[in-house]
């Protein structure tokens, strides 16, 4: 694949990303607003405001745990597990969640690291049969099927939390490396419901993908530890080689989900960017990978042709090839979502949560 795109000096954002545009240096705009937003950030300070919301949380639980963790397995998410429990003594409860699309071997990953991390472990897998569905009527309505699970993981790792008395949940989702383009991070219960009504009933969806109510999810504190520590690579897989026998490097690839390749075609298809090249971007800024050798991986794994057993993927969502031509002008924005004004004091209360 020959590279002909014009392309950020610093990240590699091509010239077709929305509203970029490039200054005499040919830095783009997402670079110059990534480094006011992450200057001057005062890491001792927000390290002890993490270690006074332990205190607060520590043996508050209503049953077992002190607070739950998402987990892939992935180093992100077991070294948010091995600090809570080493550093600041909480009990956590691991969780994992099947979305339908795990590699082969990702179930054993993810035991084998709860095992040695030495925390309890909950796997949760919804019928098969029923998400496909779900991802199925999702990719025939918009042309994509990523929504549905965008839908879906916060709400059960809300369910689950609920159910064992949890009131704190961490997460190991950092904004710096792994944000979504925000141009494209468009999906809420209201949209999610819109696309799905003339196919499902409320109550069928209701337990995966809808909060119970908005009381029970505002006694539940979200927050991801790359906010409070800084999110240092090379150290986070030192410590895990070291403490945990982790045995793995920068290099290797994580545990995907089977749906990334076709998604990402479609994500492009719309969007005429890839989801690679953000995400490598986003690494670049944060000084993770240089910038060559992240082009060069992008090259590699974007998906600019149709990729390999597309076809019988989408089989498995009900749908065939012909899908693309019947929603190449459809998309999640053609189904309203929540009012801004509301969606943003939503978040702004759960933020409030001591
Ligand atoms: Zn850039």
């Amino acid at each position: 694949m020959t590279d002909e795109v014009r392309r950020c000096t610093r990240c590699i954002l091509p010239e077709n990303y929305p509203n970029i545009d490039f200054d005499e240096n040919g830095v783009c705009r997402v670079c110059r607003e990534h480094d006011v937003k992450y200057s001057g950030i005062d890491w001792d300070a927000r390290e002890r405001k993490l270690a006074k919301m332990m205190d607060r949380y520590r043996g508050k639980g209503r049953g077992k745990y002190d607070c739950m963790v998402p987990f892939s397995g992935g180093k992100d998410s077991t070294y948010c597990l091995w600090l809570l429990k080493s550093r600041y003594g909480m009990t956590p409860l691991a969780f994992n969640l099947d979305n339908g699309f795990a590699e082969d071997g990702a179930q054993l990953f993810v035991k084998s690291g709860a095992d040695r991390l030495g925390v309890d472990l909950y796997t949760y897998s919804p019928s098969k049969k029923f998400l496909y569905e779900v991802y199925g009527h999702a990719l025939r309505q918009t042309g994509e099927f990523c929504s549905a699970c965008v839908v879906l993981i916060p709400t059960t790792i809300f369910r689950i939390a609920d159910i064992h008395g949890i009131r704190l949940i961490a997460g190991g989702f950092s904004d710096i490396t792994e944000a979504p383009p925000p141009e494209y991070a468009y999906m809420d219960r209201v949209c999610f419901w819109n696309i799905m009504k003339d196919r499902f009933s409320r109550k069928s969806l209701a337990w995966d993908f809808f909060f119970p109510s908005w009381k029970r999810m505002f006694g539940v504190k979200y927050f991801n530890l790359p906010d409070y520590i800084e999110w240092d690579l090379p150290m986070i897989y030192e410590t895990l080689n070291r403490e945990l026998d982790y045995n793995r490097s920068m290099s290797d690839i994580r545990y995907d989900c089977l749906g990334t390749p076709h998604s990402s075609y479609l994500f492009r298809r719309k969007s005429g960017f890839g989801k690679y090249e953000y995400l490598y971007s986003n690494m670049i800024r944060a000084g993770v990978i240089d910038r060559e050798e992240a082009l060069a991986i992008v090259m590699e794994r974007e998906t600019f042709e149709l990729p390999e057993g597309f076809e019988e993927f989408v089989s498995k969502l009900g749908a065939d090839c012909s899908i693309l031509e019947e929603t190449k002008d459809k998309s999640v924005f053609d189904f309203p979502g929540r009012k801004k004004g509301i969606r943003d004091l939503a978040i702004k209360i759960r933020e409030m949560l001591p």
